[in-house]
């Protein structure tokens, strides 16, 4: 980035994840560069990408009935109606909210994210994952981080590289936690593809950093939790009637796991 160019500045040279997800789910906030790798992606991307969404719809849920009125969603995308303060709020309208991403692209489209309910609160900044100290000194001054917090990190992971310690950012993010709160993630994985299916590399190559993880792998990032029933799955669902997987193809764990 040159001296002076606005933070904010979207880049449309190069895809970008968020843009592919909001392609992926049928969205309008995305260029050529994003729809040209998406269509090299396998055919499954756009049923993961509405799988993935629709988790966390019911995760989300799920924690705010189960009495958390705090969430810090990490990596929350371009807004996709319903948005996570809308579920959350329509269970407790009381509950707050701190939003952040680090595609400028987010920010560009954030009062979607911004309108609360009178009694409660949400909150947007662009941060990247890879800096957990920042977004906790933000989050502390608008949450109460001696109660339950519920800290999501939807789709997020695959973002971040083995080189980056993604188990020691969130580690970082969950010892800040109250016991009581929830970690709320899923993670692209490649255990259920064929070497045909797994164009993972049309990702690598464009300079965007895909790393999809085992099971075993994933269930590092719940190490020293409690994995709420049903446990890391593919199809995680509770209180509600079983999602359906229209392809059969599997390319996400998801799971919630209580602190301590
Ligand atoms: N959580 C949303 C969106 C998933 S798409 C959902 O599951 O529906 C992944 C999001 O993570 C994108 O919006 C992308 O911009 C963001 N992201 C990728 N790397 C990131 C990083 N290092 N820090 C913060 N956000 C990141």
């Amino acid at each position: 980035m040159t001296p002076g160019t606005p933070k904010s500045q979207v880049d449309t040279s190069k895809p970008h994840p968020a843009r592919i997800y909001d392609y992926l789910l049928g969205g309008k906030d995305n260029y050529a560069v994003d729809q040209a790798l998406a269509g090299q992606l396998t055919p499954e991307a756009r049923e993961g990408a509405r799988q993935n969404r629709a988790f966390m719809h019911r995760a989300v849920g799920w924690v705010a009935r189960s009495g958390v009125d705090q969430f810090l969603d990490i990596g929350t995308g371009i807004p996709t109606e319903p948005n996570l303060h809308q579920i959350v709020q329509e269970v407790n309208p009381r509950a707050r909210i701190v939003y952040t991403d680090n595609d400028p692209i987010v920010l560009r489209h954030a009062e979607a994210l911004l309108i609360s309910t009178p009694e409660g609160l949400t909150d947007y900044i662009e941060a990247d994952v890879r800096r957990p100290d920042e977004i906790l000194d933000h989050a502390r001054t608008l949450l109460d981080f001696r109660r339950p917090v519920a800290l999501s990190l939807i789709a997020l992971m695959h973002f971040v590289p083995d080189e980056d310690d993604p188990y020691g950012i969130t580690r970082t993010l969950v010892e800040a936690l109250a016991p009581g709160s929830c970690l709320v993630l899923s993670h692209l994985t490649g255990d259920f593809l064929t070497p045909e299916q797994n164009r993972i590399s049309e990702y690598r190559s464009s300079g965007i950093n895909l790393r999809p993880r085992t099971r075993a792998e994933v269930e590092r990032f719940f190490e020293g939790l409690d994995l709420v029933e049903p446990g890391l799955v593919t199809h995680w669902y509770k209180d509600t009637p079983a999602p359906r997987d229209a392809t059969g193809t599997d390319l996400l764990y998801s799971g919630i796991a209580r602190v301590r």
